[in-house]
């Protein structure tokens, strides 16, 4: 093996000779990307919207002011599904009106109608490219002038442009409206320049029956009655952004208000769940304090609110001073929901407000640098997450999702973090882990190696220079070089420009009592013999057992790395506090030695020491059942990181054993190996033991009621019964986790109950919760039923489309699913609409494990989507082909694992 190493590094060494990467150049508004001409850029945009729910419909004027940079015969502006009654245009120096003042806080001169001469423009659409294109029978000279336009379209049913939302109350069933314009769909709402590098200023007003509020960026201006029964209610004038960050919500709402730093601050709600926004105004008027601290720089807009809207769209949207939630994601009520949810909602505010600075006021200047904005904003939302609530180890919970990021980069599929993106199918397609995790795992690793303050002092440097304006990564590489002293663009080049991940090699030799350690690189790959030798400049780290601490950082390069240590026979870790993104293979000394000792490193070394274990099963560098034999070792441990690492690969290996000989033997080995831990914490909760132990307990019993413990699935009927009369007895986390198990042995009887709990929901997160569990029924025709409601319109389009993702994803009935998708996947396409539906079609076939299924879904997509669909397929083509793999190596070897039972 080790002779087989040298050879490829030496055919790798003369690879990297002709090797280079082009490092990008720093923001140049010319040289940006896009499909809009640079010669003319919108200063500012004076909107009116009418939106009419009786024909879900909408009318809009605007006048934008524009700057033509040379002169111009047509202006082209993004217009996607709108109607242009009119268009008009007009110099400065023919009207009246004075030059838009820039100041971000003053207010818009530029009337909506005036009795100055306005050219009449000739319009003519670019369905293809979404545009229009506005000529002018005379030329436009430079300087500055004024588009008007008329126009209306459509309410969409799917979260994308301005959207309905159908939700239930407390006083019956409701409606309201909401607008999405991330990537590219502000243009589905007004014509504009809907690229990020056009920034502008808007004052938006909005006509909505009287009794119902707008909420948008800005706080409001003034509202006026106007015809009977409604009001124009007209907002400040927003800073310089880019369109997709523009919002409107209208609807039936109440708010509860705050303060911190000298800003306002508010949680926006529907009927009744005043209660559940508490939670989140604290921890706004908390991460507010902590940001504005963080980067250096005051939040910029003179109010910032949130809000929980009640079904739409699947996430959360950080538009500038509005940011908008699914409500499960936001809300949180202490007497029901779990820890889980109370870290999710805070996680998803810090990412959204992270935004705020970082992404909405420095903006990536084309969609190829989304990860500037995606990766920063989880990597910031994480850490101010972990600072804020230090008993959470909240890093250490989100470091447990590098395995599946892991094996998405290590893929033939994968990309690199920036990647030329030009269609808009593309840009949908970037929204994916390696822009969100693998970003957020770099920056950490970015931090670590340049070190917090000189990384933090950097960072506000960048947002000072760059305020209201946009950036490439090149432009904040410069910063973090300037505080730190570092060559960070070459650095960050191969994390960034190159797709994949390196695994390190680590082996030692025994020198009389000394190790000798040596490291070296290669590319970590899954299934992809052919893989381009990449390299990178990798800031490894190493631990020794027992001592806390890092005990040697060297940087690993082209060249292997010897380190004399000076440890004696002790167990030796790489990557240290799990900062790295990267994997460390060990040879066989240096594993049997941490196999012995793995649980004498810190936590955040026995979640990584474990999630490399499993990389080394993949690779083939480790059995599975010797993976197996590490579980035991924590038996006494009561780490919820840690047990979260174990306890994924544990239900892994079980899916992938379904149907197998062997499942049954499985199960009943761990069920013998884990029903102690759970007698040692209880099966009911304790008063006055943490969350996290009631977290652990919830993951142990719903991996034995999953596994078909006798004892668990008792307990979940009986717990089941009392909560079908008080709702009460019921809470935390094992509320998801008993009706889960009660969803996955459903009888008719049961599956009728769930579902009327399900429909009767009010609140988005209970009616989600309800639908996962019945998407777990094992029985054939009830996952016939969970299908079928897919479509039925009983729940919002996300949590109907994501039926038939859940149902696939248990495995057991991913045929089932997979017809279904075929045979309904233009409606399920239409429920999401937007930018999503490539990713989303891939997990309707999440749930298989087989070539076969990995091809047919390929040539699915590729005879009914368009050819930009292709690059997601070959993605969950590959997933699939991953599990295959996995499959075979666990079929080989489970054997040897579960004989000691069944010889008993
Ligand atoms: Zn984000």
């Amino acid at each position: 093996m080790m002779k087989l190493l040298r050879c490829q590094w030496l055919r790798v060494v003369c690879f990297l000779w002709s090797f280079s990467i082009l490092a990008e150049e720093p923001f140049s508004f010319e040289k940006t990307p896009g499909k809009l001409p640079k010669t003319v850029v919108p200063r500012h945009y004076e909107l009116a919207l009418k939106p009419d729910l009786e024909s879900m419909s909408f009318t809009g004027s605007e006048v934008i002011e524009i700057e033509v940079l040379e002169p111009v015969s047509e202006v082209v502006l993004n217009s996607h599904n709108l109607t242009i009654a009119t268009a008009h245009s007009r110099s400065e120096a023919n009207g009246t009106a004075a030059s838009t003042p820039r100041r971000p806080d003053s207010q818009a001169v530029v009337p909506l109608s005036s009795s100055v001469r306005w050219e009449e423009m000739s319009l003519s659409m670019d369905v293809t490219n979404q545009c229009v294109r506005l000529r002018s029978a005379t030329a436009l000279v430079p300087g500055l002038h004024y588009l008007r336009l008329n126009f209306s379209g459509k309410i969409s049913t799917s979260p994308v442009g301005m959207f309905l939302i159908k939700y239930k109350s407390p006083s019956g069933p409701k409606k309201m409206i909401a607008t999405q314009f991330e990537a590219t769909d502000a243009r589905q709402v007004f014509p504009c320049f809907d690229e990020p590098a056009f920034r502008a200023t808007f004052s938006l007003t909005v006509e909505v029956p009287l009794g119902i509020t707008p909420v948008s960026n800005m706080p409001v201006a003034r509202s006026v009655i106007s015809a009977q029964a409604s009001k124009k209610v007209s907002f400040l004038k927003t800073p310089s952004m880019p369109t997709y960050l523009l919002v409107l919500v209208v609807g039936e709402l109440d708010y509860i208000a705050g303060r911190a730093g000298g800003i306002d601050t508010r949680v926006w709600f529907t009927e009744g769940k005043r209660q559940q926004a508490l939670y989140a105004l604290k921890n706004s008027e908390r991460l507010l304090a902590y940001y504005q601290k963080y980067f250096g720089v005051a939040f910029p807009l003179p109010k910032l609110d949130h809000i929980a809207l009640p079904g739409g769209f699947g996430g959360a949207m950080e538009h500038w001073g509005a940011i908008t939630y699914n409500e499960s994601t936001v809300l949180f009520d202490p007497a029901v929901n779990s820890q889980d949810n109370k870290e999710r909602s805070f996680a998803i505010m810090a990412h959204e407000m992270a935004h705020q600075w970082f992404g909405n006021l420095v903006t990536m200047a084309w969609w190829d640098n989304l990860w500037l904005n995606e990766g920063f904003a989880s990597w910031m939302g994480t850490k101010a997450t972990d600072f804020l609530n230090p008993s959470w180890n909240h890093w250490l919970r989100v470091d447990t999702g590098k395995v599946g990021l892991m094996v998405l980069d290590a893929q033939k599929s994968t990309h690199p973090i920036q990647r030329p993106v030009m269609s808009e199918s593309q840009i949908g397609d970037s929204f994916d882990g390696i822009t969100y995790q693998k970003g957020m795992f770099f920056i950490r690793m970015l931090e670590d190696y340049l070190g917090e303050q000189k990384f933090q002092q950097g960072l506000q440097s960048y947002m000072k220079r760059h305020a209201f304006g946009n950036t490439t990564t090149s432009d904040l590489w410069i910063e973090l070089a300037k505080s730190s002293q570092q060559p960070v663009t070459q650095f960050a080049a191969g994390w960034t420009e190159q797709p994949g991940l390196p695994v390190i090699l680590a082996s030692s030799t025994d020198v009389g009592r000394e190790q000798v350690i040596v490291l070296r690189q290669e590319r970590f790959t899954l299934l992809d013999p052919k893989a381009d030798p990449l390299r990178w400049k990798i800031p490894a780290t190493v631990a020794v057992a027992g001592s806390k601490g890092v005990l040697a950082k060297v940087l690993l390069e082209d060249a292997p790395i010897t380190l004399k240590l000076g440890v004696g026979d002790q167990a030796i870790k790489l990557n240290a506090g799990s900062r790295g993104y990267y994997r460390t293979a060990y040879d066989k000394p240096m594993f049997e030695r941490l196999r012995r000792s793995w649980t004498k490193f810190p936590e955040s070394d026995q979640v990584n020491f474990l999630s490399d274990a499993w990389a080394m099963v993949e690779t083939e560098r480790l059995r599975v059942s010797d993976y197996l034999d590490l579980i035991p070792a924590l038996r006494k441990g009561t780490s919820l990181a840690v047990w979260e690492q174990a306890l994924g690969s544990l239900g892994t290996i079980d899916a992938l054993l379904e149907g197998h000989q062997f499942q049954s033997h499985y199960r009943r080995r761990i069920l013998s190996l884990l029903q102690p831990v759970l007698a040692e914490i209880g099966v009911q909760t304790k008063a006055g033991e943490s969350p996290q132990q009631e977290l652990l307990r919830a993951h142990l019993i719903g991996l034995l009621g999953a596994f078909g413990s006798p004892e668990i699935l008792a307990e979940a009927r009986r717990r089941f019964a009392v909560y079908l009369n008080d709702p009460s007895s019921l809470t935390g986390a094992l509320r998801p986790t008993m009706l889960r198990i009660v969803g996955q042995y459903a009888s008719n009887t049961d599956y009728a109950k769930l579902l009327g709990l399900a429909r009767a929901a009010v609140l988005e997160e209970e009616s989600g919760m309800l639908l996962s569990a019945l998407a777990g029924a094992s029985q054939l025709d009830l996952a016939g039923q969970t299908l079928a409601l897919s479509l039925a319109g009983d729940f919002s389009p996300i949590q109907s489309a994501r039926l038939v993702s859940a149902i696939s994803a248990t495995g057991r009935h991913a045929p089932l699913a997979w017809d279904f998708m075929k045979q309904h996947h233009r409606e399920l396409m239409q429920l999401l609409g937007g930018p999503f539906i490539n990713m989303y079609a891939g997990t309707t076939v999440a749930g298989f494990s087989d070539e076969i299924h990995a091809t047919e879904y390929v040539e699915f997509i590729k005879a009914n989507y368009p050819p930009d669909a292709l690059a997601k397929a070959e993605e969950a083509a590959d997933r699939i082909r991953y599990k295959a793999h996995l499959k075979r190596l666990i079929s080989s070897s489970i054997q040897r694992w579960i004989e000691p039972l069944q010889t008993r």
